[in-house]
């Protein structure tokens, strides 16, 4: 068996132990005799796994009494639309914040149900940077201020939590939850899908505010309601059994590794290490502005896009996958999530030196 290293941007890689673990009980869940994928999830093994993914998602985030925490299916972007139909209650207006496609997909689905603000837009600069606080045009009578904590295929994150008073702030963690500590306090919900940086894809976790569930629209799809998949333990139907207990042990490993103080500390080493690489180099560069740089996912281009296939290639023929960017910004991107080994990024540090050795 030869494993690469696999820079995805999501799905992605996952923490080997975790996928040891995994195949180590495949077959036989501790003396059950049957695999996890054949539990009735309402059985009391399942239930445990069940139990213990909340309680440790509650202890590495410290999530407050005061927030229900869902695990639930349609991914980040059944989110775009649940979140206005849950918590517009009556008003007909949210804040959203472009700074780049997931900001954009959110807010065009908002759009099927209220007015929507634009309070900010990067979309002039090319989603290279965050417009400062001070521009934001903030309706606090508007229902909520939502925005994307870490974009995707920009490699743009917040470095700070924005905060305009009272207005429910509704975040997008999907590629940087786990990543970094958070104040969850602050918000009225956090949405993350578990494909970046908790697991396999098929897994949404929601992280809301008590006082904002329970008003949803009454044309609202059950499944979709967090109130009622609050009241439910997220089983108004039947969940996705498998991904929680990887999600699961993802979080193990995770709390076994340190938790997320530790995490965020070697995370910053390794998106520090990667982007001192490319600007010390003239082959390679990164469009964002630094102070908006993501510690998860690193884009960079190549002074010569003819270069591309062949920068491929050859980091292929050296066990460094899915550098391709995304195509709607081309050039390479390195997704540098949690499960990425300190060891991946030195790899494709010095490969990039080698290659800008002989082809710069
Ligand atoms: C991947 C991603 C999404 C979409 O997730 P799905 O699970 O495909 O719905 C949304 N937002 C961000 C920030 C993402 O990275």
């Amino acid at each position: 068996m030869s494993r690469v290293y696999n820079f995805s941007a999501g799905p992605s890689t996952l923490p080997e132990p975790v996928l040891l673990k995994a195949q180590q009980e495949l077959l036989d869940w501790r003396g059950t005799g049957m695999s996890v994928m054949e539990m009735s999830h309402r059985g009391k093994e399942f239930m445990s796994i069940a139990e213990e993914l909340k309680a440790d998602l509650i202890e590495l985030l410290n999530i407050p009494d005061n927030y229900q925490v869902l695990f639930l299916q349609g991914g980040a972007t059944g989110q775009f639309a649940a979140i206005p139909q849950n918590i517009l209650r009556g008003n007909d207006k949210a804040c959203y914040v472009n700074t780049g496609a997931w900001s954009a997909k959110a807010l065009k689905e908002a759009k099927n149900h209220c007015d929507v603000i634009v309070s900010a837009d990067s979309s002039e600069s090319k989603f290279t940077d965050i417009p400062a606080y001070s521009d934001w045009n903030v309706d606090e009578a508007a229902a909520y201020l939502h925005y994307t904590a870490n974009e995707t295929i920009h490699g743009v994150e917040f470095q700070d939590i924005p905060d305009f008073g009272d207005i429910p702030l509704v975040c997008d963690m999907s590629s940087n939850i786990l990543s970094r500590e958070v104040d969850i306090s602050k918000y009225g919900i956090i949405y993350a899908g578990s494909q970046k940086n908790m697991g396999p894809a098929g897994v949404t976790i929601v992280i809301v505010r008590d006082d904002l569930i329970g008003n949803a629209d009454n044309k609202i799809a059950s499944v979709l309601d967090y109130a009622q998949q609050a009241k439910n333990d997220s089983m108004l139907n039947t969940p996705a059994t498998y991904n929680w207990y990887l999600v699961g042990l993802v979080l193990k490993w995770l709390k076994e590794s340190g938790g997320i103080a530790d995490i965020e500390q070697r995370n910053i080493a390794k998106s520090a290490a990667l982007y001192q690489a490319i600007e010390q180099s003239s082959l390679y560069s990164n469009p964002v502005q630094k102070e908006f740089r993501s510690r998860m996912n690193v884009p960079f281009v190549l002074a010569n896009a003819e270069l591309d296939k062949e920068f491929l290639a050859r980091a292929a023929d050296n066990g460094l996958m899915t550098l391709k960017g995304h195509r709607s910004v081309g050039g390479m991107r390195a997704s540098i999530y949690n499960a990425m080994p300190e060891e991946g990024v030195s790899a494709l540090i010095s490969f990039m030196a080698e290659f800008e050795r002989t082809h710069g």
